[in-house]
């Protein structure tokens, strides 16, 4: 990592999404071509100690096929990546500066995995509820929609609107 850092050249790389187990896992009917093309830079900045720190930039972007949680059709989700990590020496640096940095930090390992690291960012950036922003299909159960629009939309729902289940025992009540 060092000597590349020197170089100073990104590496640019395509990695097929089939090859990251973990997010293949969240994905619906992934085509074999499915990639992520992404591209990394290190470079040296003058740290705290006697050596230059290494630095990484990481940006990647790639369309994963997400299940939508409204009409469970599949929706193409967009995943970028754009991060700034530090490298540090061993696990406690990292655990001990953390709180105080706002850029990651990463441990410098001889076998340091890069694309573990991707995976783990483009993992962080999927959307907690994927959703298309409008159906191609009439979802079936409407009042559903504000259980299902997730815990942020959930909380202002809750308190200002009535609960769409009460609403429809209501409704049954006076016909
Ligand atoms: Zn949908």
């Amino acid at each position: 990592m060092q000597a590349f850092a020197q170089e100073g050249l990104p590496l640019i790389e395509t990695t097929l999404l089939q090859n990251l187990e973990r997010l293949a896992q969240e994905a619906q009917a992934l085509t074999p071509d499915s990639a992520v093309s992404w591209q990394a830079r290190a470079e040296l900045r003058p740290g705290s100690g006697a050596e230059d720190d290494v630095w990484l930039h990481l940006l990647a972007k790639t369309s994963v096929p997400l299940t939508c949680q409204r009409c469970m059709g599949t929706v193409a989700t967009v995943l970028e990546v754009d991060q700034w990590y530090r490298f540090v020496a061993t696990e406690d640096i990292a655990m001990a500066e953390d709180d105080e940095s706002e850029e990651d930090l990463l441990v410098m390992e001889p076998h340091f995995d890069l694309v573990a690291v991707l995976e783990d960012e483009l993992l962080m950036a999927l959307p907690l509820v994927p959703m298309h922003e409008e159906c191609p299909v009439a979802p079936v159960f409407q009042a559903g929609d504000e259980a299902l629009a997730g815990p942020d939309s959930g909380k202002t729902a809750k308190d200002e609107k009535p609960n769409p289940f009460a609403v429809l025992a209501q409704l049954k009540k006076k016909n």
